[in-house]
């Protein structure tokens, strides 16, 4: 089974992910975490790259290539072969987050990230997707918790409604997908909301 966390920034996606891991393996099951953009070491430099900035003056574009690139690899050497092998992977973000950020964020055009969706991906979709959605203050309340106080980072120089319009975006981006993509509400504390996720995961996934 392939599942994706997504959602926007300090919905809690890295910490549920791992949850989850454990959780699968407490059943005596094989399970990967991992996480995008990156994944496997090549797709970590790609990740490296984009944080940092040093693709930004390429473009959007180019930007969404190298998500793409990042992909094609992480897919070749992390996420397939574990799924070949019988092994849960569980990610923290994949493809969702590319069609919300480069997509409805960026602007890019959404049969080019289609297309490319659709050489790196192919028949690789999750077979669930959990959506962790939260109130955009608490969010970035708790994203500013974990990184410490201090100098604005990278999301709060985002322009006024970049959060929203991320929430919004995946949200919407899940009600075209209702099969693979649940919303979960990420509102409560970390217990809760990883045992709400682990009912999902087990009725999706019986053993
Ligand atoms: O989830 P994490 O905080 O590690 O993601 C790093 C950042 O990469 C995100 O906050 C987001 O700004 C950016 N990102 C992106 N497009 C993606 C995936 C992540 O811009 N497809």
């Amino acid at each position: 089974g392939f599942i994706t966390l997504e959602g926007g920034e300090g919905t809690g996606k890295s910490t549920q992910a791992r949850r989850l891991v454990d959780r699968i393996r407490g059943l005596g099951l094989d399970a990967v975490a991992t996480r995008e953009p990156g994944g496997s070491p090549r797709a970590e430099l790609i990740r490296d790259a984009l944080l940092s900035g040093a693709v930004k003056p390429l473009g959007p574009v180019a930007e969404a290539m190298m998500f793409a690139a990042a992909r094609i690899d992480h897919l070749d050497v992390t996420i397939r072969p574990a799924l070949a092998r019988g092994a849960f992977v569980v990610c923290d973000r994949f493809a969702d987050s590319t069609r919300v950020y480069q997509g409805a964020l960026e602007g890019v055009d959404a049969g080019l990230l289609a297309g490319l969706e659709r050489v790196a991906v192919g028949p690789t979709m999750p077979d669930l997707t959990l959506v962790l959605d939260l109130d955009v203050a608490i969010g970035l309340a708790r994203a500013r918790a974990r990184r410490g106080a201090g100098a604005a980072d990278r999301f709060e120089r985002e322009a006024d409604g970049f959060h929203e319009g991320l929430r919004r975006a995946f949200l919407e981006n899940a009600e075209r997908e209702p099969e693979r993509c649940l919303v979960v509400d990420a509102s409560g504390d970390a217990d809760a909301i990883a045992e709400t996720l682990w009912l999902i995961a087990r009725a999706r996934f019986p053993a």
